[in-house]
C-alpha cells in the first residue's frame, strides 16, 4: 500500500503540479518564519509545491511591451496557489489530521520595525526545507525546471510526515549556474546585492548562500513601484517613479537612515500608497469573491487602453473594500525573480530583452509611456499624479500609516525572543564556517564568482538637475 506521503503527493500532482516535496518535523528547522505553528497550532509538517510563471507574459514584462499580463499571471496563478491549497488541505483532513494553507506572502508578524517585513510563513524557506527549491544569488528560490520565476505554495499539517530528501544542496545554484550568471544583479535597480559576497540562512543545521544584501528597503520601495531606473540609467523597472539620491549616489554606500528617508519623503508624494498597500495585502490574504474577479478576468484588462484599465481596477478594488487606487499597477519590480530562467542562456535572454527595452515612465497624464534614451526619458517623466492636491497627498499619508501601525506595528514575543535565538545560532555557524578564511568578514564570505557584470557599466550621467545645479553654481 502507498505511503500517506505518497498520496498527498500524488493528490497534489492530480493537481497540475509537477514540483512537490514534504518537510517532516525533522527538517523544520530554521528562522521562525518556517515555524508552521505560527499558521496552525499543532502542525508539524509541510507539504511545499511550486508552479512556474507564464514565460510570456515575463517577456512582455521585461521587454516593456506591456506590464499587465504578468500582473494577471500573478493574479491568476496565486488563486490557483491558493485553490491548490484548499484542496490539499481537505484531503489531509479525509486523511485524518489538521490540515491548513498558508496564504500568499502578504501576512506579516506585527515587529517593532514594520519594515523587516517578516511572513508569517516564508514559502521560500519552506521550499528549502522540503528539499525541492535552493536559493539563488538573489536569494530567490529556484528549481532546474523553472528558475526562480516561479510561485510558491504551502499546507501545514498536524500529520507527522516523513521528509524527502532534497533535491539540492545549499550550494546547489550558488556555485553553479550563479557563478556564470548573476543576472539577478544586472537587473536590480535599487543594488540590492552586494556584488561578490555571500550571506546565509540557517536552515536545517545548513547554511544556505545568498548575495549579502544592502537595506531591505531598496526593495520595498523598488518593488512599491518608488524607484525604477537602473544605475546606467539604461533601463527601467515597472515602477511609477525615480528616487533622486538613490541616483546619484551607489546606495550601497549610503546609511541606513538615509535610506528609509528618501523612500519615506517618495511614498507620500503617490496619493494612492494607502489604497495600493491594502490592496496589496487585501488579494494576498483574503480570498476575494469569486465572481469579482471574475467580472474583471471578463473586461479583458490586457485588452482596455490606459484610462479604461484603470478604471476596472478601480472598481475592482471598491468592490473589495479598497477605495481611491489610481492605477492598476500594485508590485512593479520582482526583476530578480523574473530573469532567473531554468538555464544561464535563458536568464541572459531575458536580460538582454530588459536591456534593450528602454525606460518605461509616468507621462503627465499619469500613463506610463516607454522612452528610447534617458535624456528622452526625464523630458518626459512626470514626478507626480495629475490632479493631486495637498489633501489628498496628507490623506493617503494617514491612511498609510495607519495601515501600518494597525497591521503590522507591535511586539509579538515568540517571533522576537526566537529570532534573537535563531540570529545568535546562525551567527554562530557563520563563525565557524568561516573561521580561518583570509578574507573573512563577520557575517560574510567572498563569493568566488568571475566579476559582477555590472562593474563595466559606464558612469551614470548627470539628471537635468544635475546640470542645473551645476548651471547655477
Ligand atoms: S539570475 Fe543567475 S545569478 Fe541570479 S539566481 Fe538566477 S541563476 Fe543565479
Ligand atoms: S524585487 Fe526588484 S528591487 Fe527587489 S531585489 Fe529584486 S530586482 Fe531588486
Amino acid at each position: 500500500m502507498e505511503s500517506m506521503e505518497q498520496r498527498i503527493k500524488d493528490f497534489v500532482r492530480q493537481q497540475g503540479v509537477e514540483v512537490v516535496g514534504i518537510a517532516g518535523p525533522d527538517r523544520l528547522d530554521g528562522p521562525p518564519s518556517l515555524d508552521p505553528t505560527y499558521t496552525m497550532k499543532g502542525a508539524r509538517s509541510i507539504v511545499s509545491y511550486i508552479l512556474p510563471m507564464d514565460v510570456e507574459a515575463i517577456d512582455a514584462y521585461l521587454g516593456k511591451k506591456s506590464y499587465v499580463p504578468h500582473n494577471l499571471d500573478q493574479f491568476r496563478k496565486n488563486i490557483r496557489v491558493n485553490a491548490i491549497g484548499d484542496l490539499v488541505a481537505a484531503y489531509i483532513r479525509t486523511l485524518g489530521y489538521a490540515a491548513e494553507p498558508v496564504k500568499a506572502n502578504t501576512t506579516y508578524r506585527r515587529s517593532l520595525y514594520p519594515f523587516s517585513l517578516h511572513p508569517s510563513f516564508s514559502h521560500r524557506f519552506g521550499a528549502m526545507a522540503a528539499g525541492i527549491a535552493a536559493q539563488g544569488w538573489s536569494g530567490n528560490v529556484m528549481t532546474e525546471e523553472y528558475g526562480a520565476a516561479n510561485y510558491i505554495g504551502t499546507v501545514v499539517t498536524s500529520a507527522v510526515l516523513a521528509s524527502d530528501r532534497p533535491r539540492y544542496g545549499p550550494r546547489h545554484f550558488v556555485d553553479g549556474w550563479c557563478r556564470k550568471c548573476k543576472m539577478c544583479d544586472k537587473v536590480c535597480a535599487a543594488r540590492m546585492f552586494r556584488e561578490v559576497e555571500e550571506e546565509y540562512v540557517l536552515v536545517n543545521g545548513e547554511l544556505h548562500p545568498r548575495a549579502r544584501r544592502n537595506d531591505i528597503n531598496l526593495c520595498n520601495a523598488t518593488c512599491f513601484g518608488l524607484h525604477a531606473i537602473s544605475p546606467d540609467r539604461k533601463f527601467t523597472s515597472w515602477g511609477f517613479g525615480w528616487i533622486r539620491p538613490w541616483m546619484k549616489k551607489p546606495t550601497d554606500r549610503m546609511s541606513k537612515l538615509s535610506v528609509i528617508g528618501s523612500f519615506l519623503s517618495r511614498v507620500f508624494t503617490r496619493g494612492d500608497s494607502g489604497p495600493r498597500f491594502q490592496m496589496i495585502a487585501t488579494l494576498g490574504k483574503a480570498y476575494v469573491p469569486q465572481e469579482h474577479l471574475q467580472a474583471w478576468f471578463d473586461r479583458r484588462p490586457e485588452r482596455l487602453p490606459y484610462p479604461e484599465r484603470v478604471e476596472a481596477f478601480r472598481e475592482l478594488g471598491e468592490k473589495i473594500g479598497v477605495k481611491g487606487l489610481r492605477s492598476d499597477r500594485l508590485l512593479t519590480c520582482g526583476q530578480c525573480g523574473l530573469v532567473c530562467g531554468p538555464t544561464v542562456k535563458e536568464s541572459a535572454r531575458r536580460f538582454s530583452l530588459l536591456a534593450r527595452s528602454g525606460l518605461a515612465v509616468q507621462n503627465a497624464q499619469g500613463e506610463m509611456v516607454v522612452a528610447p534614451t534617458y535624456e528622452k526619458a526625464e523630458e518626459i517623466y512626470t514626478e507626480r499624479l495629475p490632479g493631486l492636491t495637498f489633501w489628498d497627498l496628507l490623506r493617503d499619508c494617514l491612511a498609510l500609516v495607519s495601515l501600518i501601525l494597525r497591521n503590522y506595528t507591535g511586539l509579538e514575543p515568540r517571533s522576537f525572543l526566537g529570532g534573537i535565538v535563531y540570529e545568535a545560532r546562525r551567527r554562530k555557524a557563520v563563525r565557524l564556517r568561516i573561521a580561518g578564511h583570509k578574507d573573512a568578514r563577520p557575517a560574510s564570505l567572498p563569493h568566488p564568482a568571475i566579476p559582477s557584470p555590472r562593474s563595466a557599466l559606464p558612469p551614470a550621467p548627470a539628471t537635468r538637475r544635475d546640470e542645473a545645479a551645476r548651471a547655477s553654481a
